[in-house]
């Protein structure tokens, strides 16, 4: 017997969600954001999910090599581009391609005097101020480009900062398209949120992740309303009960002094597993099927639920942190974050299986 943690992966739930972006952009390529291990899903079990997409977006060269021996044919972007003259061979050598941001990047292409050849995703800065050429100097770059033997063929990106906020999208858009329109080249804006809310932003390509793993970029919209399903779910079992009296606290600082006498479940679960810390009394789990709301403050390896309502739990008793019972943008919102950090924060030691 192993400590009962599991993350079980839903393959079915990728495909679900990809389908669900198509029909949301049926004109646009869809290049499927798998960075961060695949939102904490794993990486080539999440492309294996994805594997319809029309390419793939990841961070670092190892991520695109592993892609492309596991068999996959597609585009694969990196993201933050090259970090150094050494990735490039590696980069043209496997055909992954590469965004284009700043000024070292592009100088390292013209220095490869086409020697090694990539395609290129230029980054225009249109408004969030993270990555990218700023409008003022969008036509040097693009021109040194079009002149540079290494490049292969251009795409025109760009990223929002608000596509999921009341602010939206309408500035940073006016300013790229304004840029861009009459060129002849593809071009890729959207991500989950823009894709989801914002047509106009299609273009030729499309870049959802999180939507993909069944949670939601919006604050005001659940992943159910959207139509999506999750891909991971989080589980663990009871593997101690507790019975509070009135007046009696548990766990580290007696976060949860009890108002009445009190049932509690001990569950293998703590931060070290990826489970947020700042996640007060009250966040919502479900003990074997049932609604509850774990008590006290998260310790490292374990969590504490509250099973007072529920006389057949007991040790034994099958948790759901997060998954289809209980939304992972739900745990999230109780701890004051998102649906991506805690997919991304699950950690290694948690064992996955495919569902
Ligand atoms: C992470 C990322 C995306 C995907 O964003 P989601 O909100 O997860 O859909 C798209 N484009 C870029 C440049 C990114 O860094």
């Amino acid at each position: 017997m192993s400590r009962p943690i599991l993350a079980t992966i839903h393959r079915d739930a990728l495909r679900h969600n990809l389908m669900v972006a198509r029909r949301h952009a049926p004109e646009s390529r869809i290049m499927a954001v798998i960075k961060a291990n695949g939102y904490g899903h794993g990486l080539l079990r999440v492309a294996e999910g994805l594997s319809g997409a029309d390419g793939f977006a990841v961070l670092s060269v190892d991520e695109g090599i592993a892609l492309r021996e596991a068999g996959y044919q597609q585009t694969i972007l990196l993201l933050e581009g090259l970090f150094d003259a050494t990735e490039l061979a590696v980069a043209a050598q496997h055909r992954l391609a590469v965004v284009v941001h700043n000024e070292t990047q592009l100088r390292l292409l013209e220095d490869a005097h086409g020697k090694h050849m990539v395609a290129v995703f230029l980054k225009v800065n249109s408004g969030m101020n993270r990555l990218g050429v700023p409008a003022g100097r969008f036509w040097s770059f693009y021109d040194r480009l079009k002149a540079c033997k290494s490049v292969t063929g251009m795409t025109l990106l760009t990223h929002f900062a608000t596509a999921d906020e009341a602010t939206g999208i309408a500035n940073q858009f006016e300013r790229f398209d304004e840029l861009t329109r009459e060129i002849a080249l593809p071009r890729s804006m959207a991500n989950s949120a823009a894709l989801l809310r914002y047509p106009e932003t299609h273009a030729e390509w499309v870049r959802p992740g999180i939507m993909l793993y069944g949670a939601t970029p919006f604050a005001d919209r659940c992943a159910a309303a959207l139509g999506l399903v999750p891909a991971m779910s989080l589980s663990s079992e009871i593997i101690a009960v507790q019975q509070l009296e009135t007046g009696s606290s548990v766990g580290y600082g007696y976060r949860f002094t009890a108002t009445r006498p009190t049932r509690i479940g001990v569950v293998a679960c703590g931060y070290a597993d990826g489970y947020p810390r700042h996640a007060p009394n009250g966040t919502p789990v479900a003990v074997d099927g049932s609604a509850t709301h774990t008590i006290g403050r998260v310790s490292m390896d374990m969590l504490y639920v509250d099973i007072t309502d529920l006389p057949d739990a007991g040790v034994g008793s099958r948790v759901e942190l997060w998954g289809s019972q209980v939304a992972v943008d739900a745990v999230a919102a109780a701890a004051g974050t998102v649906g991506y950090e805690l997919l991304c924060a699950l950690a290694p030691r948690v064992r996955v299986a495919h569902g």
